[in-house]
């Protein structure tokens, strides 16, 4: 084991390997941690810090994550009880090599938004995004060393931490530690999965699934953390594995009261070319209510602002499954997969437009601010229903 007193050497990452940059709160008697030091309990076991602390007294370390980090009574894994966002970074162009490569992540603002709802949702107190941001910097200058032209997914958690530390057990608004960073956060720095591409090309055979609720009970039960990106992801991992095994590769989910919500891991889009009174053909694109507890879409919010500065007509649902059917194309988008074509519906081939892929494909691209589109707002947004 390193020396506390020896600084740790830089950890480098071979080509497929990931990154990990724990933010640990300050352990000093004045930081923000109470006094708990590493959030992970392993403080001193390898990586090495990277910088100096920032403003709100977090530090970063750079770790191989093949080492042992989290404590076993962390709560994000004993109850699922932390939040999470995936996004994505790309190379930038004439990038070199080693510490001289560089990345751009997309949508960042976006994503550290809804990481922000999220964890306000749970109660979850959550370094500055300044912080978030200074991690995934660190996390992609190390992984460009042993990958300086592939395309990351940066991964950014943060749990309610260990049981027993103050805030954690079962906490309540008003209790010990609360406005401390007591969690434990880190962000992950991966390489994209090549199967993702084809995939996409495929397109893609889903089966719509019953989620048991109904379409407005997210607004009766906040508690139900519906339309938060909560690391209790189970239920989401046991309907793709329910599709598979019966040929499907992907799932829309349904309210009780027939309504389309969202894939397990992705937003719903449809479009219809609409004939206009001057003769030319309009598109509509559609996704389902925000309102009915499905987690607003970073890609979604900015396909729609780009679709919309090209004079497309947008529309907040509510859907049903005959609205697919009926439609020119339908697909499933995120972050890491992009804009996938849905080919088949419960069995059932459906309409697909290449061409509208490519426009798709295109607009997310453009990475654009989503402006009222953007995570933060959970309206239907004030463009309403144009489907019906
Ligand atoms: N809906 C759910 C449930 C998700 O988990 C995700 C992403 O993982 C999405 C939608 C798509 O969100 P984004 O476009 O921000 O990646």
């Amino acid at each position: 084991m390193t020396e506390p007193s020896q600084p740790a050497a830089p950890f480098v990452p071979g080509p497929g390997d990931s990154v990990v940059v724990y933010l640990e709160p300050d352990a000093g008697p004045s930081g923000s941690a109470g006094g708990t030091g590493s959030a992970t309990g392993f403080g001193d076991a390898g990586g090495s810090a990277s910088g100096s602390a920032g403003d709100s007294g977090v530090r970063l370390r750079v770790d191989d994550p093949r080492r042992p980090a989290i404590l076993v009574t962390d709560q994000g894994l004993t109850r699922g009880d932390g939040v999470f966002e995936t996004m994505t970074a790309v190379p930038t162009k004439g990038s070199g090599s080693g510490s001289e490569a560089s990345f751009r992540v997309r949508k960042e603002d976006s994503h550290l938004a809804r990481l922000a709802t999220s964890a306000e949702a749970l109660e979850i107190p959550l370094p500055p995004a300044a912080d978030w941001r200074r991690a995934a910097a660190a996390g992609l200058e190390a992984f460009a060393a042993g990958n300086p032209s592939v395309n990351a997914v940066v991964k950014l958690v943060a749990t309610r931490g260990p049981e027993g530390a103050p805030g954690g057990g079962h906490y309540v608004r008003g209790g010990a530690g609360v406005g401390s960073l007591t969690g434990t956060y880190w962000v992950l720095v991966s390489p994209v999965s090549e199967g993702l591409t084809a995939a996409r090309e495929r397109g893609l055979k889903v089966l719509l699934l019953d989620r048991g609720v109904d379409s407005g009970l997210a607004e009766r039960a906040p508690w139900l953390l519906m339309g938060t990106k909560s690391l209790s992801y189970a239920v989401n991992m046991a309907a793709l594995r329910y599709a598979a095994s019966q040929g499907a590769d992907d799932v829309i989910f349904t309210s009780s009261d027939g309504q389309l919500l969202e894939g397990p891991t992705s937003t719903v889009l449809m479009a219809r070319r609409v004939p206009q009174p001057d003769g030319s053909t309009g598109i509509e694109l559609v996704t389902p209510l925000r309102s009915s507890g499905i987690l607003p879409g970073t890609s979604q919010g900015t396909i729609f602002a780009a679709a919309q500065a090209a004079g497309w007509q947008l529309g907040y649902g509510p859907l049903e499954p005959s609205d697919l059917v009926d439609a020119d194309g339908v697909w499933l988008v995120s972050s890491v997969r992009l804009v996938a074509p849905v080919t088949h519906l419960d069995g059932a081939k459906i309409s697909q437009d290449p061409e509208l892929t490519e426009l798709l494909n295109g607009f997310l691209a453009e990475d654009r601010e989503p402006g009222e589109h953007g995570p933060w707002n959970h309206d239907s947004g004030p463009i309403g229903r144009v489907v019906g």
